[in-house]
Formats: structure tokens, C-alpha cells, sequence
């Protein structure tokens, strides 16, 4: 049976594992990191880099570079996470889609590309890590998503899979996968909360843990408040600062924002080891033809007092866990840490406070959630079998109701899979069609909950109004993701449900994007290929360099100045082609460079004979 992956697709890092015999390893990808950065840049000249790459040259490529997307997928464009977001990032968010229901795209030169799209790219990259350390072919995935995901979210997180080429057997929520992580091969009998602050999003579950199984008593999220909160707080003070000082606004200077951003983002990790640490951004504008630079000292206490509004607001989503599982902070007896923004001294604080226990530091809150899905994948392939999880729906699902109410059919917190049905009838004489209007949240107002789908009911006998008994079956599965289905009681016939795709693309929408992505896989494939022999090529320059260093006094002074122009000709020539060379054009540099080398070593070898 081929191997399935977890792959945990954060907002700012992704993390990808598999399970081997009773263990489950994270896989390091080429750079020898257990993560990588979530991040697609589009080069102009037609390539996509992804993770490491495309993150190293986002300074230099704003536009083109595409991070936080999970923060737009499944979402609408005029969702006010969508709108927030267009004002924070450098890249530009167009509505796309051709039904009523517009979703945000990412416009990259002329063409747009879908959340899905550019997930799925991050998701191809996650495969190929994985395809490369277990050598096989790799189709199947469990793939984590916060436990506050609505199912258009989690529809799109799926499709996103689907483009990439995999089969997303489940989807689960992080907290979940992490407790599944935490648990995982332990006789354990807690009853624990996993405490998971990301880059993006803040997500809290209670679970109790006892012969193996998994239960979610409660799950409570806030999709608004992450890393990014902690960081922008920075960037602002550093930017008024600037302004303050010189008189320059660099809000809309996206070169220098990105470093800013950037600088503030390490300033923010390194303050949770050292107590002080440096910002320094030599070169950031220039005002009346001078250099203006950025340097300053900041404070782990300044960064506290900064943000510590940020963790407080986690605290009452914490109570709301516990109200909703009935249990009080004195019942937990471990508390697991997830997200990178849990390394912050003082969240950990303050969740410690808080529930009144040392939080467990064993963890690693980079990487549990991905073992906890590659668990689950075991679980799903049979491989263990030690192991039942109880999940719970984390929003109440429903319908609008007359006057705009929304009525809860399945309530949070109700363990899935779960189904729950209602009766409609018609209003008017003879008629064929009742119109339901799906929607996910907790607000009394339907306005105000997320609009899953509008979905019309065909098929109604022609009956006086009133007559017509149509059940509605609302379904959600294991991994959290609704389906309709009607049936039309006085007739028994299956009712006809025309419903828009929640998670925003239609089925020949992705069907094409499967086929797109399979195209640039294999360019993809190439470009790697290329890169690899570009640093093969440099890592031979610099070993002629060497050899001519060490022997050149052997040498007379005009070889030695041939073979330096030899050397500095083929640097010259793969730093100025380093994405339009060809393959073989490399391949041909490579054994002249080997040559040369060789030639150096000899030429010197005989001169010192002689
Ligand atoms: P995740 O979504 O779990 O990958 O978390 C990413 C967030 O954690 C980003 O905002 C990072 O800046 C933040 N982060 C990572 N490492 C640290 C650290 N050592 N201290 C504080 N925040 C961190």
C-alpha cells in the first residue's frame, strides 16, 4: 500500500511527515529544514519558486510573492478578513469567479491565480519533499486545517489538494492532529487542552484522552488574531518612529515595508531567547539624495508591553473552551502548546498562569500537528489501530429562516460525523421550487453568519401550498465538510439540490487546474534540475579558485591570469543566467569547469616536477 502524508499547511509554515513502521519521522525538505516557509513567488521570467526560494528573494519581488494565502482561501472577496488583508500585503487580491459569489484571486502579471491554486503549489512542494526521502510515488494525503475552518474553508483546502494531485483522505483540525500527536503511543488518561497560536489564527480545543481514544469536548477559535498581530505592532511603532524622525511614510513603499516586516518578524523570535535584540535596515529610502537607514535596539519588555493586549485576548476564548465542555481550569492536567507564536515567553506565561499547571514543554509546536495528521493517516491505511478520535464541529450549521433569523439545525460542538434534517414545505399554490440558504456561525441574524451555500429544490409535485413535504438531510462528514441531500416525502423522490460550490471553484474549474498543475510540475521538476547544476557549476568555480590559489606560485604569472579569466568568465556566466540557461548549457559548463580544474592541478603538478 503506497505511504499517505500529514501535512500540516500553516499560514507561514508548512510541515509534512509520514509514518514509518510504529514511528512517525518529519521529513527535513532540501534546504535540511523540517519546515518550510508557505510562500510562492513567480519570477519574470516564468518561474515558480516555492518555500525556501521563494521566500529568500521576496525583497527583491514583492509583487510576485505570494504568503498568508490560507488567510484568503475559502473565503469571499468582500469577507472583511479579504479586506484587511489587501491592506497588508504587497501583492494584489482581484475578486475572481464567474457566479454571484466573487472569492479573492491573486493577480500575478495578467493572470489570476485562486488560493486553491497557490496552496496547492505549496502542497505539490510538501509531496515532492516526501517523495524524495521515501522514494515512491506518493498520492495521498491527511491534511490539517484550524478546528475554526468553515466547510467552504475546508472544501477549498481540499480542492487546493485535489489541484496538486493528491487525495485528501481527511481533513482534520490542527488542535486535533496535535493531540493525536501528543498522545500518540502514551497510555495516556488526560484531559488536556491544546493551546494553538499560529501565524494567522489562534485555536483552542479541550480533549479527553483515556484507552486510546480522542475526544473533543470543545473547540473555539479566533480566525483574526496570530504571529502577524504580534509583528505588525512592531512594524507600525518602527514605521511612526521613522516618520517621526524624517518625515517619510514608507507605508506604500513595498520594497522597504517587506524588510521592515521582515525585520520585525526575527526581531519578534530572536526576544523570545535574548532579552535585547537589533534592528538594523541599512539602505531603506533615500531622502534628498542621502541613504536613510533604519537601526534600533528593542527590548524584550518593550515587545511585552507592545503586545500583551494580543495574549490577553486569548484568555476569554480559553474560558469559552472550558464553559463549553463544562469543565473549569482546575479539571485540565496538560497543556499542550502548538504555533510557533507559542515560543513567546509570554504567552507561555500567561497560559501557565492561567490554567494553573506547567505547560508541557516535551512538544515541538512546529511539527506535533503534522505528526498528529500522519497518525490519522495510520489510522486510515489501518496501520494503527490503537487509536479513535471523536471530533466536533466547531460552528453551529443552519438555515434562514422567515425574517432573516438563522436556525441552528446542528449545533457547535456536536461530535462528527453528525446529520440533522428539517422539513420544508412551499408558500404559493403549485410550487416547484423552495429556495434554502445554508449558513455556518452563531449569530441570531443569518446576515451575520457565513453563507455556505444558497441552494434551490427542484422536483415538487404540483400540490396546493403547504402539501409538498420535502426533507432536507444536512450531513457533516468526518472531516468537518457539509453535504445536502432532499427527498420529497408524499412522492418519495429524491428532490433535485442545485448547490453553488461552497469551497468557491466548480468541479471543471479544478479540473483544469489539476491539469495545469500537472504540466508545471514537470517544468518545476526542470527548474530544480537547473538550479541543482547552477550550484554544482558555482561549486566547481570555487573549487578551481581554490585549487589555483593553493598552486598558482608554481605557475608562471600568464597562466595563472588565464586561468583566472577562465574562472571569472564562467562566474560571470552563471550569475547573469541564472533562470534562462539550459540544462544542457550548464551541463557543458560543469565539464568545462571540471577541465579546467583538472588542468590547473596538472599544470601545476608538472611545473612543481620540473
Ligand atoms: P505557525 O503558523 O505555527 O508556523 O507559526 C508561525 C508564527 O510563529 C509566526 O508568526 C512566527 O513569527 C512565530 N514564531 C516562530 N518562531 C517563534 C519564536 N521563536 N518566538 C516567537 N514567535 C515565533
Amino acid at each position: 500500500m503506497s505511504k499517505i502524508i500529514g501535512i500540516d499547511l500553516g499560514t507561514t509554515n508548512s510541515c509534512v511527515s509520514v509514518m514509518e513502521g510504529n514511528n512517525v519521522v518529519v521529513i527535513a525538505n532540501r534546504e535540511g529544514s523540517r519546515t518550510t516557509p508557505s510562500i510562492v513567488a513567480f519570477s519574470n521570467t516564468g518561474d515558480t519558486l516555492v518555500g525556501q526560494m521563494a521566500k529568500r528573494q521576496a525583497a527583491k519581488n514583492p509583487k510576485n510573492t505570494v504568503f498568508a494565502v490560507k488567510r484568503l482561501i475559502g473565503r469571499t472577496i468582500d469577507d472583511p478578513e479579504v479586506v484587511r488583508l489587501k491592506s497588508l500585503v504587497p501583492f494584489d487580491i482581484v475578486p475572481m469567479g464567474s457566479g454571484e459569489r466573487k472569492t479573492p484571486g491573486v493577480k500575478i502579471g495578467d493572470k489570476e491565480y485562486s488560493p486553491q491554486e497557490i496552496s496547492a503549489l505549496i502542497l505539490s512542494q510538501m509531496r515532492d519533499i516526501a517523495e524524495d526521502y521515501v522514494g515512491e510515488k506518493i498520492e495521498q494525503a491527511v491534511i490539517t486545517v484550524p478546528a475554526n475552518f468553515n466547510d467552504a474553508q475546508r472544501q477549498a483546502t481540499r480542492d487546493a489538494g485535489r489541484i496538486a494531485g493528491l487525495d485528501v483522505l481527511r481533513v482534520i483540525n490542527e488542535p486535533t492532529a496535535a493531540s493525536l500527536g501528543y498522545g500518540f503511543g502514551e497510555d495516556r488518561h488526560e484531559t488536556i487542552v491544546v493551546y494553538d497560536l499560529g501565524g494567522g489564527t489562534f485555536d483552542i480545543s479541550i480533549l479527553r484522552l483515556g484507552d486510546g481514544m480522542y475526544e473533543v469536548l470543545s473547540t473555539v477559535g479566533d480566525p483574526f488574531l496570530g504571529g502577524e498581530d504580534f509583528d505588525n505592532r512592531i512594524v507600525e511603532t518602527l514605521l511612526s518612529e521613522f516618520q517621526d524622525e524624517n518625515g517619510i511614510d514608507l507605508h506604500s513603499d513595498m520594497s522597504a515595508m517587506y524588510r521592515i516586516k521582515e525585520a520585525a518578524e526575527c526581531a519578534k523570535q530572536e526576544l523570545s531567547v535574548a532579552r535585547e535584540t537589533e534592528i538594523n535596515l541599512p539602505f531603506l529610502t533615500i531622502k534628498d539624495g542621502a541613504p536613510l537607514h533604519m537601526s534600533r535596539t528593542i527590548t524584550r519588555t518593550e515587545l511585552e508591553d507592545l503586545t500583551r493586549d494580543i495574549v490577553e485576548k486569548t484568555i476569554p476564548i480559553c474560558q469559552q473552551a472550558l464553559d463549553d465542555a463544562q469543565l473549569t481550569a482546575k479539571d485540565i492536567t496538560q497543556v499542550v502548546l502548538v504555533g510557533g507564536m507559542t515560543r513567546m515567553p509570554l504567552v507561555r506565561e500567561r497560559v501557565q498562569q492561567y490554567f494553573n499547571i506547567p505547560i508541557n514543554t516535551d512538544v515541538n509546536p512546529d511539527e506535533i500537528v503534522s505528526i498528529g495528521a500522519s497518525v490519522q493517516a495510520g489510522v486510515l491505511n489501518g496501520d494503527v489501530q490503537e487509536v479513535a478520535l471523536m471530533d466536533v464541529t466547531p460552528l453551529s450549521l443552519g438555515i434562514e429562516t422567515m425574517g432573516g433569523v438563522f436556525m441552528p439545525l446542528i449545533p457547535r460542538n456536536t461530535p462528527i460525523p453528525c446529520e440533522a434534517s428539517e422539513i420544508f414545505s412551499t408558500t404559493v399554490d403549485y410550487q416547484e421550487m423552495v429556495n434554502v440558504h445554508v449558513l455556518q456561525g452563531e449569530r441570531e441574524l443569518a446576515s451575520e453568519n457565513y453563507s455556505l451555500a444558497r441552494f434551490e429544490l427542484w422536483g415538487i409535485p404540483p400540490l396546493l401550498r403547504g402539501m409538498p413535504q420535502i426533507e432536507v438531510s444536512f450531513k457533516i462528514d468526518a472531516s468537518g465538510i457539509v453535504s445536502v441531500s432532499a427527498l420529497e416525502k408524499t412522492t418519495g423522490r429524491e428532490a433535485n439540490v442545485k448547490i453553488e460550490a461552497s469551497g468557491g471553484l466548480s468541479e471543471s474549474e479544478i479540473d483544469t487546474m489539476i491539469a495545469e498543475a500537472e504540466a508545471k510540475r514537470n517544468s518545476d521538476a526542470e527548474l530544480h534540475e537547473r538550479i541543482d547544476k547552477i550550484n554544482e557549476a558555482k561549486g566547481l568555480v570555487y573549487m578551481a579558485e581554490r585549487s589555483l590559489k593553493q598552486m598558482g606560485s608554481y605557475l608562471p604569472e600568464d597562466t595563472v591570469a588565464q586561468f583566472q579569466n577562465a574562472i571569472a568568465q564562467h562566474m560571470d556566466y552563471l550569475n547573469n543566467n541564472p533562470n534562462d540557461m539550459l540544462t544542457e548549457d550548464v551541463k557543458s559548463t560543469i565539464r568545462e569547469l571540471e577541465k579546467l580544474a583538472q588542468t590547473i592541478a596538472e599544470t601545476a603538478f608538472n611545473a612543481m616536477s620540473n
